[in-house]
């Protein structure tokens, strides 16, 4: 009888405080011209999105909706909204870094981490203004666990920024990651955690799940070149077991493994091995496509970064920078026609944040995907392969308000995406008052 009177009393406690909250929460209505909604196939005309607190409350036609008395309407009757944008494949911890300033290189053996980490602030920033209100970044290039502490920046409230999925360090193998070409005597630090043997991977996969990852990233691949018969080659990294102990581990935490694999064994390795996406994916022959199809696995193609920075024309880098577009082109191509899942990245980082993010879009239309279904891939899609289907990626009851704006029809001309004009990231217009 006691403890049912606690009981009692604590429900009621708690039930009084969940009605302050609702009385308390911040209501804001947004009129939105059209509504993209990241799920349906079709765009609504003249919708009205209430919004309490940090969540959506109801989508409904203009005609027949109810707005809350005292609400903060936004209006968006001449824009065309849509959810917010989620990126897949990027790195908060590079810059595009210019050959001409070292590199790659000079980034980890020059570049103090408060520096980079003040690089990956504004990285994020930048992310978020241009209305990606997610991002899965798939590792920090040597900055240990620097992504793990960025996004506890953002989601205390410290900077601004997206909702952030963490890779942290990465993993590759022995002779599998940069910094190389130093004499050999040197011990250089790597842009990945390095691992020989399903222990050491399994040891690895388990520190970064413990300090903070998301995600685990593996580098299936290394180095790539153009083989004997004109075929684009890359050097296999990880064994088939190193990589079945990774993800065996990483699925025991019930998370999941990216994967950046270009083609040939490193790629049928890590199909074998359980990746759950395939990153890049520069060169898939019928029987990986079969298998990503079996396996239900994930394609993040990243297209525009492989037509950046190609090598001059009559050099071996020049020519296998040519062909890994190419390639890439005819795999994707052969992707979509055959229904894998694809979805959204960009490899940002690779590319300087000082470009639009969105640019790749126009390169996912260009190769045949329909704007509706390039959007889908960074909206809705991107949610179900994070494990977030209808929370983000979607303007509908019950979703987080990750809501941005264009002005336009992006379904016509995709390009207007580089130019978001309205961004809610958690119910909070960015960048605010
Ligand atoms: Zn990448």
């Amino acid at each position: 009888m006691k403890n049912l009177l606690k009981w009692t009393v604590g429900c009621l406690v708690l039930s009084t405080l969940a009605a302050v909250g609702q009385q308390t929460a911040v209501v804001s209505v947004i009129r939105a011209g059209t509504l993209i909604d990241g799920k349906s196939d079709k765009p609504r005309n003249d919708q009205v999105i209430v919004i309490r607190g940090n969540q959506i409350e109801s989508v409904s036609d203009a005609a027949n909706a109810k707005i809350p008395s005292g609400a903060n309407i936004i209006d968006l009757s001449k824009q065309t909204v849509l959810p917010g944008l989620i990126d897949s494949h990027t790195h908060i911890f590079l810059q595009g870094e210019d050959p001409a300033q070292g590199g790659y290189d000079a980034n980890i053996l020059t570049a103090p981490l408060a520096l980079r980490a003040a690089r990956a602030t504004v990285a994020a920033r930048r992310a978020l203004e241009q209305g990606f209100t997610t991002l899965r970044d798939v590792e920090t290039e040597g900055a240990g666990y620097g992504d793990v502490g960025i996004k506890q920046a953002i989601d205390r409230g410290y900077i601004p920024g997206p909702r952030m999925f963490v890779a942290t360090r990465a993993i590759s193998t022995t002779g599998g990651y940069p910094l190389e070409g130093y004499a050999p005597e040197l011990e250089m630090p790597k842009g990945a955690q390095i691992v020989d043997g399903p222990v050491e991977a399994r040891k690895a996969a388990r520190e970064q799940l413990d300090h903070g990852a998301d995600w685990i990233k593996v580098y299936m691949t290394h180095r790539s070149w153009v083989g004997k018969n004109g075929e684009l080659m890359s050097q296999p990294t990880l064994t088939v077991e190193e990589l079945r102990a990774i993800v065996d581990e990483a699925h025991g935490w019930g998370k999941k493994v990216a994967c950046h694999a270009y083609s040939g064994v490193g790629l049928h390795r890590a199909l074998d091995g359980g990746c759950d996406s395939i990153e890049h994916g520069l060169d898939l022959d019928d029987a990986a496509i079969a298998q990503m199809l079996k396996q239900a696995t994930w394609y993040v193609p990243t297209l525009s970064v492989y037509y950046t920075d190609w090598a001059a024309a009559d050099t071996p880098e020049g020519q296998r920078d040519r062909l890994r577009a190419s390639a890439h082109e005819v795999s994707f191509k052969k992707a979509l026609k055959s229904g894998v899942k694809i979805v959204f990245g960009t490899d940002m980082g690779g590319i300087p944040w000082t470009e639009p993010i969105a640019q790749e879009f126009s390169r996912m239309v260009e190769f045949g995907m329909t704007p509706m279904d390039a959007i889908q891939s960074a909206t809705s899609r991107a949610a179900v392969m994070l494990d977030m289907d209808g929370k983000i990626g979607v303007v509908a009851p019950g979703a987080f308000a990750d809501i941005v704006a264009v002005r336009g029809d992006p379904l016509r001309d995709i390009k207007l995406l580089e130019s978001v004009q309205f961004v809610m990231k958690n119910g909070q217009v960015y960048p605010g008052k």
